[in-house]
């Protein structure tokens, strides 16, 4: 495991990289940046820990509980060091931490048992499981405690060692999480890599890795794919979204409007299944705009650090050009800002929470993923109009269809194309069912069992009966 290593005069040291406070934009650590060459030993250390971890599940799944007890107790740090890294609200980087140890404990309690096979011959067939060597997790900076848990933790759990390899944006929470549960797991089990690119790219392409599982853009991932189709490595992939939520004209805009606006602005708006554009009736367009505008307008933006701040920076300057080119390509085509439309004049990487109206449909603000707290409310007289509009797009990993009726709404949820459809609510996970996006938000499944059995290769013992 490497050790957290703090330094003075961040970025200075050579071999390091330096990270940035979004709520300041100043350096305020470093991490060190890694080469693609260091791979090979560290490789090589997974493969040798592989042959102990796989052979005792018990021993496993007593070492992860132990190793998720150990992330609860170090919450205040991981979480506080999580806010400054990343920017969100410290009380959302508890609740990350909360769901990390969580994750940890659903997957280490998971079997994936023996499947008997009968095919009415005389043969007995039964399916067995056994893991894959060692895992390459590469992971995005939105959610690095939560995003890392959902890789690591089910590889560990089926018995592979991993190399987890966080955002260069956020490497520290990620750094300190694998020296709490250092004392829990055997050593080599779980390793931590940071640096720059192109680490990624070589720890994707490494011979010695079985399955690389990537969270982040449709872009990376398909360069994730390519690295490891090499080796004929197995991939997870889980990318991008545009996800769409179709308003109904039995909706009741003053009762959902909190928990729409959340779905699309929490983590500001740096989530994968974050509402990205609201479909409403023509008749109530106005007044789902004004509900969501006044939330815009009130909600407090600040560091994440301060605890009134309910939204925080973008992480990056990257990406809050990014946001603000897309609002402005808006505005520029015609668009009008019902709420914000701007930076925040703060330092850091602050960016008001904007609600646009009058947005072409062609515009890359809908057409694109705006990762950013903007969000298009485009209105629509046809319902079948709607939905066709909402599957207009190259993404498929959310949607959903919010009405009074809940029977309507489900059918109308059917309709999407998408892993996931929610009805009168958005982003909501739980442990137990797959994730998994349609179209290029996703290959592969994550999540529940699925998620445990996408760390493993079937293994079936064939024998012949009455001989
Ligand atoms: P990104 O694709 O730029 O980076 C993701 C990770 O890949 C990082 O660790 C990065 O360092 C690494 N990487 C970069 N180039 C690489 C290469 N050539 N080979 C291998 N690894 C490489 O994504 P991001 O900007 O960090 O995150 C935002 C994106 O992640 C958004 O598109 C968002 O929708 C997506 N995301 C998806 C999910 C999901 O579950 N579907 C969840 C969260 C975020």
């Amino acid at each position: 495991m490497p050790e957290k290593r703090s330094c003075g005069v961040p970025g200075s040291h050579e071999g390091h990289f330096a990270v940035v406070d979004p709520a300041t934009g100043e350096a305020f650590d470093e991490a060190p940046d890694q080469q693609p060459h260091e791979l090979d030993a560290v490789v090589e250390r997974a493969h040798a820990a592989w042959r102990g971890w796989r052979a005792d599940p018990a021993a496993r799944t007593a070492a992860l509980l132990t190793a998720a007890d150990a992330v609860e107790a170090a919450e205040a740090e991981l979480a506080a060091l999580l806010t400054r890294e990343q920017g969100k609200p410290l009380a959302e980087s508890y609740a990350e931490v909360a769901r990390t140890a969580a994750r940890m404990r659903y997957f280490a309690q998971l079997d994936p048992g023996v499947q008997p096979i009968t095919d009415g011959r005389p043969v007995r067939s039964e399916v067995r499981w056994r893991s894959l060597g060692p895992v390459a997790a590469i992971v995005p900076w939105n959610f690095p405690l939560q995003l890392a848990s959902a890789k690591f933790a089910p590889a560990l759990a089926a018995g592979n060692t991993v190399v987890l390899k966080p955002s260069p944006y956020t490497p520290l929470a990620t750094r300190l999480l694998a020296s709490v549960v250092a004392d829990a797991l055997p050593e080599d089990v779980l390793t931590v890599v940071t640096g720059r690119e192109p680490l990624g790219a070589g720890l994707a392409a490494h011979p010695g890795i079985r399955h690389v599982t990537f969270t982040g853009s449709v872009p990376t991932g398909r360069a994730v794919a390519s690295g490891a189709a090499a080796s004929l490595a197995r991939v997870t992939l889980e990318m991008g979204g545009n996800d769409a939520a179709v308003l109904l004209d039995d909706v009741q805009v003053d009762r959902i409007a909190d928990r729409l606006f959340w779905a699309a602005f929490r983590n500001c708006g740096q989530v994968c299944m974050a509402v990205k554009r609201v479909y409403a009736p023509a008749r109530l367009h106005a007044h789902v705009v004004e509900a969501l505008a006044h939330r815009a307008k009130t909600t407090v933006v600040g560091p994440g650090l301060d605890p009134d701040s309910r939204l925080g920076p973008l992480n990056n300057a990257a990406q809050l050009a990014r946001t603000e080119h897309l609002a402005a390509g808006a505005l520029a085509d015609g668009a009008l800002a019902a709420a914000g439309g701007h930076r925040l004049d703060l330092p850091g990487y602050f960016f008001a929470p904007t609600i646009l109206t009058n947005v072409p449909p062609d515009s890359p603000v809908v057409r694109e993923e705006q990762f950013g707290p903007v969000l298009p409310v485009l209105p629509y007289d046809d319902l079948d109009d709607a939905v066709e509009a909402a599957n207009d797009t190259g993404f498929g990993l959310g949607g959903s269809v919010w009405g009074t009726d809940p029977e309507r709404a489900e059918a109308v949820a059917d309709r999407l194309e998408c892993g996931t459809a929610w009805v009168n609510h958005h982003a909501e996970l739980s442990l137990a069912q797959p994730f998994a996006g349609a179209k290029e938000s996703g290959v592969g499944v994550a999540g529940g069992p699925w998620g445990l059995y996408g760390n493993l290769r079937p293994f079936v013992v064939h024998r012949r009966e009455g001989d």
